[in-house]
């Protein structure tokens, strides 16, 4: 099987601030680092540092973004089915506070250039059986979702962020929602990780959804069945990416087959080891990196 990422690649500027800049206010950086990033490139890194055997990436760059294909190719990452059009890469500007929390403004550039044409071409390629993980930061999630059901694809969304796009599209097609508190929230309208996940099972009872708590752990529900999984008690120094690598993670496992729990508790792994690291592609950890202390403490409720 094949795991296809239709996803957004960004170039990241990341500003470390004192505090996040309010409303009308103006204060200087510390500091700038420019990074690769992009929901769809963070998981399709995640995937492949979690050791996924096979992750093409689909989307487009301008001629800016040529350095994050080459970032790709050496993650061993697929590239055969990435664009360059003649526009700016998408772009992220990135605050980080003292306090570790962080804002992100985007712009979409080269991620808002799929057509019908471009997404059916590269869907040719892929049928039953093979993953298509998919995120907020590109156009034509409608197309994409309508046409990978109709071949069979197994469809993960990762429904980030949330707005009035994720809501058009028929959300009934999704196998496995990977969503955070925030994500749940907006799609549910509910704000207890139960009553949101109850509400995911009543809307979408073919579906599966794995909702992160932050610091709190995650949870699955799904098949009749629920998991809860803790964080790893680390020191989190920067949370950009978390919920990348924990996709990353999460889908890698699945698609070796892994059980649910151990699925569950290698995503919160990798998430944990993440957090400790800036940035958001230079914090993904190798699988080999991983220490075997840390063993899955999935539970079933
Ligand atoms: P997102 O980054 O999408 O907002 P979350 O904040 O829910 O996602 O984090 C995703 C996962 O990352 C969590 O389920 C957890 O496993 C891990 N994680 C996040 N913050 C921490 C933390 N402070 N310590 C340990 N693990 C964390």
């Amino acid at each position: 099987m094949k795991i296809l990422n239709f996803g957004s690649l960004n170039i990241d500027y990341t500003y470390q601030v004192e505090h996040i800049v309010r409303p009308g206010e103006t204060i200087s950086s510390q500091g700038l680092e420019i990074y690769p990033g992009g929901k769809g490139l963070n998981q399709s890194v995640a995937m492949a540092r979690a050791g996924a055997k096979e992750v093409h990436h689909a989307g487009a760059v301008g001629e800016d973004g040529r350095w994050l294909v080459d970032l790709c190719r050496e993650n061993g990452i697929h590239t055969e089915y990435i664009l360059e059009l003649p526009v700016r890469t998408g772009n992220a500007v990135i605050q980080v506070a003292e306090s570790g929390e962080n804002c992100i403004l985007l712009f979409a550039g080269a991620n808002r250039r799929n057509t019908p044409a471009y997404i059916r071409k590269v869907l040719s390629d892929f049928g039953p059986g093979d993953f298509l993980v998919l995120q907020n930061e590109i156009n034509g999630l409608d197309v994409l979702m309508e046409e990978a059901s109709r071949r069979g694809l197994f469809i993960i969304l990762n429904p980030s962020p949330f707005n009035g796009t994720v809501t058009a599209c028929p959300l009934e097609k999704t196998g496995l929602f990977l969503l955070n508190e925030i994500e749940g929230k907006e799609l549910t309208g509910k704000t207890e990780p139960e009553e949101i996940l109850a509400e995911i099972e009543r809307k979408y009872p073919d579906s599966q959804a794995v909702l992160t708590l932050g610091s709190r752990g995650a949870v699955y529900a799904g098949k009749g069945e629920r998991f809860r999984q803790e964080a790893f008690p680390v020191r989190a120094v920067d949370t950009t990416g978390a919920g990348d690598t924990f996709a990353g993670y999460f889908i890698t496992a699945l698609a070796e087959g892994q059980p649910v729990p151990s699925a569950l508790a290698f995503a919160a792994r990798g998430a944990a080891e993440a957090v400790t690291r800036k940035g958001a592609v230079p914090s993904i950890p190798y699988r080999e990196a991983l220490t075997g202390e840390n063993v899955g403490n999935a539970s079933a409720e």
